[in-house]
């Protein structure tokens, strides 16, 4: 992949301390620039789990209207750093002490919860997210569109409007939907008309439309399309409404990268390997996701230590075969190169296992 000039720069700079990640906070506030220019009208949250690093979100914070948190830590470190920052708090599973938390929006997952939310929360303003029967097949993951433990059904929704009548601790605001993930701006606009029918059809004025928008770990250069998106949200917001989508990972993965060094290079049994520094205890996403990570290598190492022109395996330094980055990929690579991974800003370090043998721990660098 296309690896910028600036982070280059810094690899080489960081030649002896690595593994590190970089992340190119100059490209995160053009590329948010970007995603907010293409949402007039429509209110932006970002979904701290992709990434919570402070820097991340100050650079965020101008371009956002909110956070979508979830959890009571996740709560305590956007306030930690962002102290005025708006919140929604969601997930399944909230505790009592969650559900008595102060924040803008919180996002309620089941009658269960409501009641809960009803007895030791609020006056709060709340959202009931839904789970629609509506097909979801493009999607990496899928949270809605059948049975699963995220929000809830139509008969769940129906339980809830009976609950909140004749009480005023819980005012609800609107419907939130977070169906899938890894869908492109036409499946996701075909599920807004999907949700927008059923919060019109409750009378709900306020939708969060939730995250989702793809990232292709296969071609790095690809973009979600978000001004088909916003222009799309455009034409289906009915005047008095608000909308608000909440990405995470379209946000926040393309201005991380992971870089690493590569110790050995071997042929097993006709395969070729490539073994670098670290591994996927710090950038767990392709083994999470079942794919290649996409990197560049940048030749730093000794001529005739590697291979040319071979297909490649790049795994790290844990000892299990799970520990892969990339599978036989054609590349030239000697010992001593350089790899850099992109794509690694979202759900990398925070979703990995950091501890696993004990190795040590990435050094973290801010391009600005
Ligand atoms: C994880 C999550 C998001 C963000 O999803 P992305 O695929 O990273 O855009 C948004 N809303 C909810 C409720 C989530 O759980």
């Amino acid at each position: 992949m296309n690896i910028p000039e600036s982070v280059r720069e810094r690899a080489v700079r960081l030649a002896d301390a690595l593994p590190a990640y970089v992340y190119d906070l100059a490209a995160l506030d053009r590329h948010a620039a970007t995603v907010r220019r293409a949402l007039p009208g429509i209110e932006l949250y970002y979904a701290v789990k992709a990434n919570p690093d402070p820097a991340l979100l100050h650079t965020l914070a101008p371009y956002a209207d909110g956070f979508e948190v979830s959890s009571s830590g996740e709560v305590a470190h956007v306030r930690s750093v962002l102290p005025d920052a708006r919140l929604a708090l969601g997930g399944p599973g909230k505790t009592d002490a969650e559900l008595a938390l102060d924040v803008h929006r919180m996002h309620v997952e089941s009658p269960g919860e409501l009641r809960r939310l009803i007895d030791v929360g609020g006056p709060v303003d709340a959202l009931l997210r839904v789970n629609l029967a509506v097909p979801v097949e493009g999607a990496s993951l899928a949270m809605g569109g059948g049975a699963t433990p995220f929000g809830m059904d139509p008969d769940g929704v129906r339980e809830c409007l009976a609950l909140v009548h004749g009480q005023n601790r819980v005012r609800l605001r609107g419907v939130h939907a977070h169906l899938a993930s890894g869908l492109h701006a036409a499946e996701l606009l075909e599920l807004a008309k999907a949700v927008l029918a059923f919060s019109r059809d409750l009378a709900a004025t306020e939708v969060n439309l939730g995250g989702g928008m793809a990232v292709s770990y296969r071609d790095p250069e690809e973009r979600f399309d978000w001004e088909a998106y916003g222009r799309g949200l455009a034409c289906l917001r009915d005047s008095g409404e608000t909308l608000r989508v909440e990405p995470g990972r379209a946000l926040a993965a393309y201005c991380g990268w992971y870089l690493t060094r590569v110790i050995d290079v071997k042929r097993v049994h006709g395969e070729v390997f490539a073994v670098v520094t670290g591994g996927t205890h710090h950038l767990r996403t392709p083994v999470a996701k079942g794919h290649d990570q996409p990197f560049a290598v940048l030749p730093a190492g000794r001529a005739g230590t590697g291979v040319d022109d071979e297909p490649v395996t790049v795994v790290g330094q844990l000892c299990t075969p799970r520990d892969v980055f990339a599978r036989r990929v054609p590349m030239s690579v000697n010992v001593g190169d350089v790899v850099a991974f992109g794509l690694a800003g979202a759900y990398a370090w925070t979703i990995s296992h950091h501890d696993f043998l004990m190795h040590p721990k990435p050094g973290f660098h801010y391009l600005t």
